[in-house]
This record gives structure tokens, C-alpha cells and sequence, in this order.
């Protein structure tokens, strides 16, 4: 029984980190498998995940604005852009960290 009440813990604290970094503009499976290892603090970690800072970034090769990774036009020059081969990492170097700490 005890088992079962774990696991419905976490898949819910899974799916309510998973919605909270989707909202965030993050990946949804990311959050929910972080929301679920760590029910309470993943989804902590979910509310805090700051996405302006964590979001990959490029910059445009005509006038030289960074801009998101995701974008297809320059926001400032109007230029087309190709999906990039090279992205500016994000500069949040705590969000890095929890990406990397897997164990
Ligand atoms: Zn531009």
C-alpha cells in the first residue's frame, strides 16, 4: 500500500513540475521526470527555473542581436533565420548545474 500512495506522489508532483516547466517554456518530459525523482523539490526547482535566463540563445549573423533560439525571423533586422548550428548557451549556471547532477 505504502508503495502504491509513493508512486501516486509522484506522478504527481511529476505532472504539476512537468506543467510548470512547460508554462516556463522548458520540456515537459525534463520536469516531469525531475518533478517525480524529486517530488518535492523538483517541483521547487520548477517553480524557481527562472526561462528568460535558462533559454538558448543565437544570434542573428545580419545585425548582431541575440535572440532566441526558437525564433525564425530577426526581431530587430526582420532577417530569416535558419535553425542554428551554433547556440549561445543559457547563463544560468544553476540551471546548469541541476541538468548535469543526474545521479
Ligand atoms: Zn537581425
Amino acid at each position: 500500500m505504502a508503495g502504491g500512495i509513493y508512486l501516486f506522489v509522484c506522478v504527481s508532483f511529476g505532472l504539476a513540475a512537468g506543467i510548470v516547466g512547460r508554462i516556463k517554456g522548458s520540456s515537459f518530459v525534463l520536469w516531469a521526470l525531475i518533478g517525480a525523482i524529486l517530488p518535492v523539490l523538483g517541483l521547487i526547482a520548477a517553480v524557481l527555473y527562472r526561462y528568460e535566463t535558462a533559454e538558448l540563445r543565437r544570434q542573428c549573423p545580419q545585425c548582431g542581436k541575440v535572440v532566441m533560439l526558437y525564433d525564425a525571423l530577426c526581431t530587430r533586422c526582420g532577417v530569416e533565420l535558419d535553425f542554428p548550428e551554433v547556440a549561445v548557451e543559457a547563463v544560468d549556471p544553476t540551471l546548469r548545474r541541476e541538468r548535469g547532477a543526474t545521479a
